[in-house]
């Protein structure tokens, strides 16, 4: 498959998970693709070696850390030029319930989720706008929709990021940039591998398809809206999430 030939992508968060399977699938599709991981690094060589095609690399980048955000912004479009697309993938939780959340447990998923998006995003735009064009595909969840008790700062960073997304739709789309969002549901990764059976169970009970996902379920729905096929497409979030959340 090479309907992605000529095609460059940064992904954020491409060492594990659902980023690393956004980068197989565009590699495999014949993009060029760069991506972050945070401490993961051998993790992230080994990708680099397995993916097909040429001139793939990686950089460090640590959302919370505007410094280290805007060296790997530097670093990308100098070594790749103008790119086509962009994906905010990498995120993290601390959860807990509200009552006795912690500030810095607030402080670390706002950061990291909400405000480091917004400082890659800021990073590659004005790139985006002198080449007009671009996709940016933003990393939601299931539970920025729904809500969930003991996620109280995830919830609030993942709704933050459908609004954040909505908004730079509205802003550069004249300049002949799309924004949107995918929301996953439950999606077999190290994020989810230490729920206890009740809450998998719970949660299996919740989702009309029977299953959890798996990373490349929303690899799929990514590149879709990374391509030139879904141009038409903007501010939209996509809920990839086996029926568990109706829009
Ligand atoms: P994961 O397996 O935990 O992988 C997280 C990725 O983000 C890794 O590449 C990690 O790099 C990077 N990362 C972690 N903390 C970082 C930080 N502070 N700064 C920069 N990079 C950081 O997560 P995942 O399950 O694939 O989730 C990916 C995205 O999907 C997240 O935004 C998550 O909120 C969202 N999501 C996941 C699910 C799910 O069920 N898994 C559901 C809904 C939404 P290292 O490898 O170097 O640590």
């Amino acid at each position: 498959m090479s309907d992605l030939n000529g095609f460059s992508y940064f992904v954020t968060g491409g060492s594990r998970g659902i980023g690393k399977a956004i980068v197989q699938l565009l590699a495999k599709s014949g993009a060029r693709v760069a991506f972050s991981y945070a401490q993961s690094e051998a993790s992230a060589q080994d990708l680099i070696k397995s993916l097909p095609g040429e001139g793939h690399f990686a950089v460090q980048l640590k959302l919370e850390d505007p410094e280290s955000i805007s060296q790997a912004v530097e670093l990308v479009i100098k070594q790749m030029g103008d790119l086509d697309g962009l994906v905010n993938n990498a995120g993290l939780t601390r959860d807990g319930l509200l009552m006795r959340m912690k500030i810095q447990d607030w402080d670390d998923v706002m950061n990291a989720n909400l405000r480091g998006s917004f400082l890659v995003t800021q990073g590659f735009l004005r790139s985006f706008v002198k080449a007009r064009k671009g996709s940016i595909v933003n990393i939601a969840s299931v539970i920025g929709r729904t809500g969930n008790a003991g996620q109280a700062n995830y919830s609030a960073s993942k709704a933050g990021l459908i609004g954040f997304t909505k908004s730079l739709a509205k802003e550069v789309g004249s300049r002949g940039i799309r924004v949107n969002c995918v929301a996953p549901g439950f999606i077999k990764t190290d994020m989810t591998k230490d729920l206890n059976p009740e809450i998998q169970a719970s949660i299996l009970n919740q989702i009309p398809l029977g299953y959890l996902g798996e990373a490349d379920d929303i690899a799929q729905t990514v590149k879709f809206l990374l391509q030139p096929g879904s141009r038409y497409i903007t501010g939209q979030t996509l809920d990839v999430n086996g029926g568990m959340y109706m829009n």
